[in-house]
């Protein structure tokens, strides 16, 4: 069998230029989405993950606010920074970069944003719309997947869709996305009995886990659309070569930059034997901002259009 692979930049690509379309609509009202992102510490790859997206909000015309706060900031004070944004007109969605660090209560700063500005959908009246399949605002990741299975033409109906990871996050609306979509679920997790024979019974397989090449060839039923939201990295040689092969570009990347991203499920292993899969990187990771940026679009219009 050919195996398709998904490339997640251009799904990305066309979910900003629904966002721009939404935005000339938007302006014609005066209007201009506004997304503030908060950041508590100073932890690289948050750091990075926000300068991302406070990138592509300025690129599609949107304004974006980043707070920082140090490292040893207080709930209190956190919560103050919370209630200042949920009063901001111009600011329409709300993004705290987890994880906080361990003296906050992430809990008590999840349930203050606004849930009209909860861009992640955290909040437990945005839970309780996705569980019943209402509008509103669900995670970005899970977003941005059914966006791009919907844009390759996948049939979800009567489909066995199998999702590997139970996170808030990912794992748990990824299943509530799918079965609206009258799809057939099973959620795994650390506990499930016999893995590889229950991700064997996928018309779709979503893995998002956190383990690197954690799903082989024998997790594969033949034709299997493959979702993998796995970013994990590979920083020896020895294991990129187990990986990706000995002749791969990956190693002198290794050698070059200290580490390659590797996702849940083996790079090689389903080619010939899936019907279509998405590579890390630009799988899955770009269609994550790119939905933010919808969501933040949707928030404005929802609360002031
Ligand atoms: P998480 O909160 O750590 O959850 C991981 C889930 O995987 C848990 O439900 C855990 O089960 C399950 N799990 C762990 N080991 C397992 C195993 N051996 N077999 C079966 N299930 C296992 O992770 P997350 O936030 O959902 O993220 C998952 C992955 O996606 C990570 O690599 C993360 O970097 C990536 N991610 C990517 C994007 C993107 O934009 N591409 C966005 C978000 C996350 P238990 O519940 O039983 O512990």
């Amino acid at each position: 069998m050919e195996t398709r692979i998904i490339d997640g930049r251009k799904v990305a690509e066309q979910i900003k230029a629904e966002v721009t379309e939404e935005l000339q609509e938007l302006s014609k009202k005066n209007l201009v989405p506004g997304l503030a992102a908060v950041l508590v510490g100073d932890d690289p790859a948050s750091q990075l993950y926000v300068r991302n997206k406070t990138r592509t909000c300025k690129e599609l015309g949107m304004h974006s606010e980043t707070i920082e706060l140090p490292g040893e900031t207080t709930t209190e004070e956190l919560l103050q920074v919370i209630d200042r944004l949920n009063q901001a007109d111009d600011i329409d969605a709300i993004l705290v970069q987890l994880p906080l660090p361990d003296q906050i209560e992430e809990d008590r700063i999840l349930l203050a944003v606004r849930p009209d500005k909860d861009v992640d959908g955290f909040h437990p009246l945005n839970v309780r719309n996705l569980v019943s399949g209402k509008v509103g605002l669900a995670p970005c990741t899970p977003m941005g997947i059914m966006y791009l299975l919907k844009s390759e033409g996948i049939a979800l109906k009567g489909a066995e869709a199998v999702v590997v990871g139970r996170s808030d996050i990912v794992g748990k609306p990824m299943a509530f996305l799918l079965l609206h979509q009258h799809a057939t679920i099973t959620l795994c997790h650390s506990r499930t009995r016999d893995l590889p024979a229950v991700c064997r019974r996928a018309d779709i397989l979503v893995a998002a886990v956190g383990q690197p090449a954690l799903i082989t060839r024998d997790y594969l039923k033949e034709g299997v659309v493959i979702i993998d939201v796995g970013q994990n990295l590979v920083r020896t040689e020895e294991e990129g070569i187990r990986l990706f092969g000995k002749d791969s570009e990956r190693i002198s990347k290794i050698k070059k930059k200290g580490y390659t991203l590797v996702g849940d499920v083996h790079p090689r292993d389903p080619i010939g034997v899936a019907q279509a899969v998405t590579p890390v990187p630009f799988g899955v990771g770009p269609l994550t901002i790119a939905h933010l940026m919808k969501n933040t679009a949707t928030a404005c219009r929802l609360r002031r259009g």
